[in-house]
C-alpha cells in the first residue's frame, strides 16, 4: 500500500474548509430535487398551479432533454423574476411557523434554482398590470441574462439540454421511454387532482393528456383514461369525519374491474399526489373478499385533513407523508371505500349510460384559510353526510345527490322500473350454466353459480350476525360417518358450528355425527342439491383439509354457500333463473362470489350495435 494517503482520508492535518459556491451548491441540490425529467414537470407545473394558473401546457422533446411549461398565472415581475432563480428564493413562506402550514405545493424555494443549474433554462413571464413581460435566460456557466420582452401574462418555462452539466445524472437516466413513462403518470395524477384545470401533456407530436378542466372528476378521470363513461363501472366516495375535520372522498372501482397492481389505487393527500400506504392498505381492507387475492381496485381517493395534522416535509420531492393519526386515516378510508361499495350495490350494473358520477367536483378543494392558519381549516363543503346504508335500489342516484350543486337537476334516466327493481329480462340459459339478461346497458352474462353463492354468503352472513341464530330441526336424520380427523374438529369446533345454527350429538368412539339441526336460512329457498347431511360432511370436511386451530367463519360461510348454490351445469326452468337472479340482485355486495371471482359481464349495447353497423337501437327496442 502506498503511504500516500487519498485527501479524503483521515490526516494528521486539519484540511481546509470553504463554503462552497453557489453554483456547485446548486448543482448539489438538485440532485435531490431534481432527480429526472418528471421531476423538472413537477416542479414548473406545482409552480403553475400555485400561481393560480387554469391552464397549463406541457411540452416534452428529445426523451425528456427538452421541456416547456406554458401557464395562464400570475407570473411574476421583472424584480421578482430575477430573485425566483436564486437559492432559497421563495414567495410562498416567510417565517417559521409557516412550515406546518404548507398549503401550497412549493415552499422549499429550491427548484428553480436547481433546474436552472442543470440545464438551459429560459423564462418569459409577465404580470396582468405590466404592458410588457420579462425574459431570463440561465445557463449553468453564465451569469443571466435578463431582457424585456413581449409576451401574454403568465409564465413560459424552457429547458433545453437538460442534464448536460452533469453527465453523471445523464448516464442513470432509463430509457426515453421510462422516462416518459413516469412524465406521462405525474401529469395524469396532476390533472385528477386539477379537474378545474386544463391540462395538455404533448410529448413529441403526440397529445398523451388534455383535459377539459370542467371542474368535474368524474370526466377528468374519464379523460386522463379514456374510459368513455366512468359512470358504470365506478362510484363516489365520500366520508366526512366532522368531529376531526378528515375527509375523504374520489372515485374507486366496482370489483367488476380488477386490476393486477396496486398503482391503479391513486392516493392524494390535501390535493398532493403521495404514496400513501396508509390509504392502499384500507383500500384494500375495504375490498376483502371482494376481489381474489393479488387483484386491486382501480380508484382515486383524495384525503383531505388539517394542514397541521399531516407532515408533508419528510421526503425531498414531496412524494410520501407521515401523519399525526394514521390509525383515524386507516379506519375513515376503509369505512368510506366500503359505505360507498355497499350503497351502491347491484345498481353500478345498470348505471345509466350518461355519466352517472358527480359532475362539478373538485377534489379536496383547500381554501384560503387552509394557507393561513394552523386552526384555520375549513372542511370542503361537498362533506354534506354519510351515505345512507343501503336501502332502495335507487343508491347510485342517492349518492349522486351527495354531490349535485343545488341548482343542478338531480334527475339521472332511471335504471330501475317503477318498481324499484332493476329493469332486467331474463333470456335463456347458456351452456347450462350462465343465465342471459336483457338490461338497458346490452346483454349481460350471470354466472348462475357465483351469483347463487353470493346470495347464499350473504343470507347465511347474516344470520350468523343475528345473536342467537334461529336452527331448523332435522327430524329423522341419518348418522354421517366421519374420519378420526373429522371427528377431532367436529367435537373441537361444536360451539362454534352451534353459532352458525348446527346442532349435533357426536359419537366419538364410532366417528359418527348426527345432526339434529341446521341453519334455519338452509331451507329458506327449495333446490338444494344435497341432503343437509351430506351438505354438513362438505363443510367438516373442508375444515378437515386444513390446519385451522380456529374455525374461520367467513370461510366456513362461504364453503357452505358453496355447496348450497345452484351449480354451474344444472338446467334452470325460467322460474329458477328469475329466482337466481332476483337473489342475486338484492345482495349488498353482487360483484363477487366471497372468493373474488366476478359474476356478471355485459356486452354493451353499443358494442353490438358497432359490430352490426348500426348507428343505435329502432325506438321499439327501447
Ligand atoms: P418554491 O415553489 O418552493 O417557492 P421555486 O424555486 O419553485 O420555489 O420558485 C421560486 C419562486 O418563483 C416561487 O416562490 C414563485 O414566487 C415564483 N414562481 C416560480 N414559478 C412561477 C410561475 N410559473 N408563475 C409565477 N411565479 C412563479
Ligand atoms: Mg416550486
Amino acid at each position: 500500500m502506498s503511504s500516500a494517503a487519498p485527501s479524503t482520508s483521515k490526516t494528521t492535518t486539519s484540511p481546509t474548509i470553504r463554503v462552497l459556491p453557489s453554483a456547485l451548491v446548486n448543482k448539489i441540490a438538485a440532485g435531490e430535487v431534481v432527480e429526472r425529467p418528471a421531476s423538472v414537470v413537477k416542479e414548473l407545473v406545482e409552480n403553475a398551479l400555485d400561481a393560480g394558473a387554469t391552464k397549463v401546457d406541457i411540452q416534452v422533446q428529445q426523451g425528456g432533454r427538452w421541456l416547456r411549461i406554458a401557464d395562464n398565472g400570475h407570473g411574476m415581475t421583472a424584480e421578482n423574476a430575477q430573485r425566483a432563480f436564486l437559492n432559497h428564493a421563495t414567495s410562498k413562506i416567510m417565517v417559521d411557523a409557516d412550515l406546518d402550514t404548507i398549503g401550497t405545493f412549493g415552499f422549499r424555494g429550491e427548484a428553480l434554482a436547481s433546474i436552472g443549474a442543470v440545464s438551459e433554462l429560459t423564462c418569459q413571464t409577465r404580470t396582468a398590470d405590466c404592458d410588457h413581460g420579462t425574459q431570463i435566460t440561465l445557463s449553468a456557466t453564465g451569469e443571466p441574462a435578463i431582457t424585456p420582452t413581449g409576451c401574454a401574462v403568465g409564465t413560459v418555462m424552457t429547458i433545453a439540454n437538460l442534464f448536460s452539466t452533469v453527465p453523471a445524472r445523464l448516464k442513470f437516466l432509463k430509457k426515453a421511454a421510462t422516462e416518459l413513462g413516469h412524465v406521462e403518470e405525474l401529469v395524469q395524477r396532476l390533472a385528477l387532482s386539477h379537474p378545474n384545470v386544463q391540462l395538455t401533456l404533448t410529448i413529441d407530436e403526440r397529445v398523451a393528456v388534455k383535459t377539459s378542466g370542467g371542474g368535474s372528476l368524474s370526466a377528468t378521470f374519464g379523460e386522463v383514461f379514456h374510459i368513455k363513461n366512468p359512470g358504470g363501472d365506478f362510484i363516489n366516495v365520500t366520508l366526512m369525519d366532522d368531529g376531526l375535520n378528515y375527509g375523504v372522498s374520489g372515485l374507486t372501482s366496482t370489483p367488476a374491474v380488477m386490476k393486477s397492481q396496486r398503482n391503479h389505487m391513486l392516493t392524494f393527500v390535501n390535493q398532493r399526489a403521495v404514496k400513501c400506504s396508509v390509504m392502499s392498505k384500507a383500500m384494500e381492507a375495504a375490498y376483502q373478499s371482494l376481489l381474489p387475492p393479488g387483484k386491486y381496485p382501480f380508484s382515486a381517493l383524495f384525503l383531505t385533513l388539517p394542514l397541521s395534522e399531516v407532515d408533508v416535509n419528510v421526503h425531498p420531492t414531496k412524494k410520501e407523508v407521515r401523519y399525526a393519526q394514521p390509525n383515524v386515516v386507516f379506519g375513515l378510508v376503509k369505512s368510506a371505500v366500503r359505505r360507498a361499495l355497499e350503497a351502491a350495490g347491484a345498481n353500478t350494473y345498470f348505471a345509466p349510460p350518461v355519466a352517472a358520477l358527480s359532475e362539478s367536483f373538485v377534489p379536496g378543494v383547500l381554501s384560503a384559510s387552509h394557507f393561513s392558519s394552523p386552526t384555520g381549516y375549513s372542511a370542503p363543503s361537498l362533506f354534506h353526510s354519510y351515505p345512507e346504508p343501503r336501502s332502495s335500489t335507487q343508491h347510485i342516484q342517492a349518492s349522486i345527490g351527495l354531490y349535485q350543486p343545488a341548482n343542478v337537476s338531480t334527475e339521472a334516466p332511471t335504471a330501475t322500473a317503477p318498481n324499484g327493481r332493476p329493469n332486467v329480462k331474463v333470456i335463456g340459459q347458456l351452456f347450462n350454466t350462465y343465465i342471459l339478461l336483457e338490461t338497458p346497458q346490452g346483454l349481460m352474462v350471470v354466472d348462475q353459480h357465483i351469483a347463487s353463492e353470493r346470495a347464499w354468503f350473504e343470507r347465511f352472513k347474516c344470520a350468523e350476525e343475528i345473536e342467537a341464530p334461529i336452527s331448523q330441526p332435522l327430524l329423522a336424520s341419518t348418522p354421517i360417518i366421519l374420519t378420526p380427523k373429522e371427528t377431532a374438529i367436529a367435537a373441537e369446533h361444536q360451539s362454534s358450528f352451534e353459532a352458525l345454527g348446527f346442532q349435533f350429538s357426536l359419537a366419538v368412539a364410532e366417528n359418527t355425527l348426527t345432526l339434529s339441526a341446521i341453519p334455519a336460512v338452509y331451507g329458506e329457498s327449495a333446490g338444494s342439491h344435497e341432503s343437509p347431511q351430506t351438505w354438513f360432511a362438505h363443510v367438516l370436511n373442508q375444515f378437515a383439509q386444513g390446519d385451522a386451530t380456529e374455525l374461520p367463519l367467513d370461510d366456513c360461510l362461504a364453503t357452505m354457500s358453496c355447496h348450497r348454490a345452484v351449480r354451474a351445469g344444472d338446467v334452470l326452468s325460467h322460474s329458477d333463473m328469475e329466482h337466481v337472479v332476483a337473489d342475486w340482485l338484492a345482495c349488498t355486495l353482487p360483484w363477487t362470489c366471497p372468493h373474488g371471482r366476478p359474476i356478471a359481464h355485459t356486452i354493451k349495447a353499443d358494442e353490438l350495435n358497432r359490430f352490426f353497423h348500426r348507428p343505435s337501437l329502432p325506438v321499439s327496442a327501447r
